[in-house]
């Protein structure tokens, strides 16, 4: 439920509402407002009665949140969520773009790609050092020495780097290195690696699962979020269905749908919802006009001798291209790239 202040209602009232959530088993989950405190009380509440709280002095109202999942609902955070990640932000006006090969193959792939896509417009460097492979002779990722080729790779381009983990041993040692812990599809049930990942304070970039609802990404999402962990940006990544002349099916109809449910910043990936560099670009300026918050997708140098996902990887020439379109979608519909690192 949320628990709504009165304006300007003192630090010892919210403080004793606080205890009073915390005596009922609940999480508590202030939002801070310039005039207005809401706390959102979250756990098995559905027993607590709400009049508990009406009786508290400073409270002027309190809502239950019809929704199934809560942190994540405009319920209880009605205006977008905008986060400010290294050099940008995500979930406002402006639209980030993240770019970078599939797999962390070697430093000096890293290293050159990074400085194309730099050079193109992306505001921060994707890359997978544990990568989640349909067969175990494929290859695995780099591992930690793959993160120390991306965290070179931000020392000289500047950009913010964005990985994916894989299991909840490899989170401590991958702090010290990324900016935003990638949620892989394969994994977005992984309830051991959601709750984990909600004690770190790190971004979280959250891959919609390959045959997951959109209330069952937001469900997942909230294990995410009632740890503490605000900063969700949620995927659309393309969902299996029957159709087979592409990877995946791109569920266009999931980004209004998701920013109409939830206030948290929703991306795109053209990349692995097509599976073949031919439409990466349509499907990312269609990402775009259909209202996502940014773009990932995986750009190569060779595509066709990348170690994963070579398919569906633009060369750096058609990354710009596509930069330079997605931008003039993105002014058709009042948007714009983030500005220091747009080439004209
Ligand atoms: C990836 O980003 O390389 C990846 C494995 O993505 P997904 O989890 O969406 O398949
Ligand atoms: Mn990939």
């Amino acid at each position: 439920m949320m628990i709504i202040m009165h304006p300007g209602a003192p630090k010892e009232q919210i403080d004793a509402v606080i205890a009073e959530i915390e005596k009922q088993n609940l999480s508590s989950h202030p939002i801070f407002g310039v005039e207005q405190t809401i706390i959102g009380a979250v756990g098995d509440g559905h027993y607590v009665p709400k009049e508990i709280f009406e009786a508290l002095p400073g409270v002027m109202e309190v809502q239950r949140i019809s929704k199934p999942y809560k942190l994540a609902s405009r319920q209880f955070h009605e205006h977008d969520s905008i986060f400010q990640l290294d050099g940008f932000h995500i979930g406002g006006t402006e639209i980030p773009i993240i770019a970078g090969p599939c797999s962390v193959e070697s430093r000096e792939q890293i290293l050159e790609i990074a400085h194309a896509v730099k050079e193109a417009g992306a505001n921060a460097l994707r890359g997978g050092v544990f990568k989640p492979r349909t067969s175990p002779y494929s290859f695995q990722g780099l591992g930690e020495e793959g993160l120390e080729y991306m965290a070179e790779a931000r020392e000289q381009t500047g950009l913010p780097i964005v990985t994916e983990v894989m299991a909840v041993s490899q989170i401590k040692m991958m702090e010290k290195y990324v900016d935003v812990f990638q949620l892989g599809a394969r994994n977005m049930q992984n309830f051991n690696l959601l709750r984990a990942l909600g004690e770190t304070r790190i971004p979280v970039l959250f891959k919609r699962g390959m045959s997951a609802t959109v209330e069952e990404m937001l469900m997942a999402s909230e294990y995410i979020l009632s740890g503490g962990n605000t900063r969700v940006i949620l995927c659309e990544r393309g969902i299996r269905t029957f159709e087979t002349s592409t990877r995946n099916t791109t569920d266009i109809n999931a980004i209004p749908v998701l920013k109409e449910l939830t206030h948290l910043p929703v991306i795109i990936d053209p990349s692995h919802s097509t599976g073949d560099s031919k439409y990466v670009s349509n499907i990312a300026k269609a990402g775009v006009a259909a209202g996502a918050d940014g773009v990932i997708v995986e750009v190569h140098q060779d595509p066709a001798h990348a170690v994963s996902d070579g398919k569906q990887s633009l060369t750096p020439e058609a990354f710009a291209k596509m930069v330079k379109q997605v931008k003039a979608v993105a002014e058709a519909v009042d948007r714009r790239l983030v500005s220091q690192h747009v080439t004209a």
